[in-house]
């Protein structure tokens, strides 16, 4: 049974003067990084009631060095276009905190990636890769390059440029990245083939996200969008509800959404609607997963030729207005902030039970805010996402050992990952005064384990 811990009103004040302090800091030091401010206050706030009982972590500066990245790195990215024009982009490495392992951590191409984004997905990184269990670090990167009606060559010259500089930064015991927006087995591939050219020797374990035949793991494909299901299962299930029978509304038809659909189907859910940035479809058969997955992982496609095949499905222009599809459970997997109020506000009306954020941040602190006040079951993107990062963790020890997984070891592991998150962030928020709030009970828990370790190793 957890205990709660119950602070007095002046230590309660006294916790809430200094995360508004630090935060008030934060945006100073930071202007115009709203995506990171956003990201900054959601954990400041769900760690009121630890720094209450636990003055210590105030007095060693613990938020004002966990909002600082370690090490930012930008940088130049030129390249030629097939017109033999040159190009530049800025490429981006956040690395914040290595206190119990390597920063790890995706890379995204998308033309919104700016600073903010990346050190929001990188202080996000810190507190989800703690939760793993698994030893490693926080840290983000990517590029404001758009591999949308790229060329295989174009792409190719920019991620070689990309890897070109990034290589000085990275290794298998410093910082690991992986793939994350616009960034597949076709960009990794690229970029491993780079990093082996410049350093002239065989490191499996630079990047995740690798191909089977070089390294990768089996598993590590499906993991984010299954264990997104895993754990949002495990949660209907502690309220005696399944994904069985239920009807689900995915966004985006990317890497996580494909494989939380697939995983939600085979629990016995009826996925109803998925999108890409033009639009979204609704096919009242369920989505046939087989036209998705060929029209965005080979053909590249847009989202609306889904209609051609299946002419009983309705194609609307507009992702946001995915969430007005009624439906018991929706699983936000596409990108930041795309749940607004407003949308919380409709599927609330249209009953909706539950809301799993596959992708990172995609509901406003105001969505989070209309889901809680109504009841709705809610499992925040940290730990509910943490499945892709585990698996790459887990690829990264595959790789030491020389050795290979196969994929039902995998997924096991992947599903007793989902159970623990889940278990801790619900003892984290129970513990500390908030039962059910498991955006607080995971922020809290991802946090103290690396707040402990950093108070171990010193003010640095
Ligand atoms: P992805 O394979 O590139 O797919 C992204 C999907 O989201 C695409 O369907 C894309 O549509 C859509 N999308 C992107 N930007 C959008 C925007 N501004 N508005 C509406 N739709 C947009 O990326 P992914 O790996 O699935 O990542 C999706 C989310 O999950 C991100 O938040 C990412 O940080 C998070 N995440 C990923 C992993 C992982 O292992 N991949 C792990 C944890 C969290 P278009 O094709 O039209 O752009």
């Amino acid at each position: 049974m957890t205990v709660t811990v119950q602070p007095t009103q002046t230590d309660k004040q006294s916790a809430e003067h200094y995360v508004n302090e630090v935060f008030e800091a934060v945006k100073k030091r930071n202007p115009n990084e709203t995506e990171f401010h956003q990201a900054v206050k959601e954990i400041f706030d769900s760690l009121v009631p630890v720094f209450a009982t636990h003055p210590e972590y105030m007095k060693n500066g613990i938020l004002e060095r966990m909002s600082e990245p370690e090490r930012m790195i930008s940088f130049r990215v030129p390249w030629v276009d097939d017109q033999g024009k040159v190009q530049v982009n800025r490429g981006f490495r956040a690395q914040f905190n290595s206190s119990i392992g390597p920063y790890k951590g995706g890379l995204r191409f998308h033309p919104s990636v700016n600073a903010s984004i990346i050190k929001f997905l990188g202080f996000e990184q810190i507190f989800k890769n703690s939760l793993t269990g698994q030893p490693i670090g926080g840290g983000k990167g990517g590029s404001d390059f758009d591999p949308k009606g790229k060329s295989d060559a174009e792409v190719m010259r920019f991620t070689q440029s990309f890897m070109t500089e990034l290589s000085n930064h990275i290794g298998s015991d410093i910082d690991v990245p992986a793939g994350d927006i616009g960034v597949g087995p076709r960009e990794i591939g690229y970029m491993f083939g780079q990093y082996k050219r410049l350093h002239g020797g065989y490191e499996s374990g630079i990047l995740t996200g690798k191909g089977l035949e070089y390294g990768g793991s089996l598993g590590r494909t499906e993991a984010t969008g299954y264990g997104t299901v895993y754990f949002m299962e495990e949660m209907l299930k502690d309220k005696g509800q399944h994904f069985k029978d239920s009807t689900v509304v995915v966004s985006g038809s990317g890497n996580v959404s494909i494989y939380a659909m697939e995983k939600a189907a085979q629990l016995g859910a009826k996925v109803v609607a998925c999108s890409d940035s033009n639009g979204y479809v609704y096919d009242k058969n369920g989505i046939n997963l087989e036209t998705i997955r060929r029209l965005k992982e080979v053909e590249r496609k847009r989202i609306a030729e889904y209609t051609v095949e299946h002419p009983e499905a309705e194609y609307h222009e507009g992702c946001t207005d995915i969430w007005c599809t009624p439906c018991d459970i929706a699983l936000p997997c596409a990108t930041q902030n795309e749940i607004d109020e407003a949308a919380a506000k409709i599927l609330v009306a249209n009953e909706v039970k539950a809301v799993g954020e596959g992708a990172n941040m995609p509901s406003t602190l105001k969505a989070i805010d209309v889901f809680q006040s109504n009841g709705v079951l809610f499992g925040p993107a940290k730990a509910v996402n943490a499945g892709g990062v585990a698996v790459s963790a887990l690829e990264m020890a595959q790789n030491s050992m020389r050795l290979s997984w196969t994929f039902e070891e995998v997924d096991n592991k992947l599903q007793e990952i989902m159970k623990n998150i889940y278990r801790n962030s619900v003892d984290a928020a129970e513990k500390y005064g908030h039962p059910d709030n498991l955006v607080m009970g995971a922020n809290i828990a991802g946090f103290l384990k690396v707040a402990d370790a950093m108070l171990e190793q010193g003010i640095i």
